[in-house]
């Protein structure tokens, strides 16, 4: 199974991802989690995305496209994987049609942006862990503390409103029109190996991804 999720920054494509991974076993290869453990380590390429992410930029294609052509040829990744944040332009999209590998799913999770920047702009991480939290949704016991260390939760740099803004206006202008690139790929598929399918993000989790499972199975 290959799989590629598209989607805005917070319609849930990380916890999607997550469910998608447990279930069917797959590798889940997430550009920003690697560009973000490649700032922590402070590669080359970690140095070169730092600035870009923190102010909602896209790193070059050419970095990115030779980061995910490495992962994806590693042995974990023979029985499929998923892609979850590549590609995010058409130009990542054809490097990845270059490479031959076919892909049964494309899945679009949407979600409005007012909703999305809400989200984001509430949403407070423990670093050492990777625990978050919500303002709102899901807050912690002490505000602003890590319900099981007590030590002092972040926001991410990009989390911060105007950040979350500005990576909106990327997604639409750079991928949305990566999903209609797989959209008119899909259609014209005459043998049906590629299926596209669009989602709405509103729902709770677990209904979505019951929604996705019956679309994979
Ligand atoms: P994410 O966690 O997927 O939202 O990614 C965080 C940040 O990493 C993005 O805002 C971009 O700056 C960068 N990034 C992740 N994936 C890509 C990609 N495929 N192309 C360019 N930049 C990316």
């Amino acid at each position: 199974m290959r799989l590629i999720l598209l989607g805005p920054p917070g319609a849930g494509k990380g916890t999607q991802s997550h469910f998608i991974k447990e279930r069917y076993n797959i590798p889940q290869i997430s550009t920003g989690d690697m560009l973000r453990q490649a700032v922590q380590d402070d590669t080359e390429i970690g140095r070169k995305a730092k600035f870009i992410m923190e102010t909602g930029g896209l790193v070059p294609d050419d970095v990115i496209i030779e980061l995910v052509q490495e992962r994806i040829h590693k042995t974990d990744c023979e029985h499929g994987f998923l892609l979850d944040g590549f590609p995010r332009t058409l130009a990542q999209a054809k490097a990845l049609s270059l490479t031959n590998i076919s892909f049964d799913h494309v899945i679009e999770i949407d979600l409005d942006d007012e909703i999305i920047v809400k989200r984001l702009s509430g949403r407070w991480v423990h670093p050492a862990s990777g625990r978050s939290y919500h303002v709102e949704n899901n807050p912690p016991r002490k505000p602003f503390k890590d319900d099981f260390t007590g030590e002092p939760l972040v926001q991410r740099d990009d989390d911060q409103e105007v950040t979350i803004r500005k990576r909106l206006s990327v997604y639409r202008t750079q991928t949305q029109p990566v999903a209609s690139y797989y959209l008119s790929m899909a259609a014209a598929d005459k043998t049906n190996t590629l299926k596209f399918f669009k989602i709405d993000g509103s729902q709770p989790p677990l209904v979505i991804f019951e929604k996705i499972a019956q679309e994979l199975e």
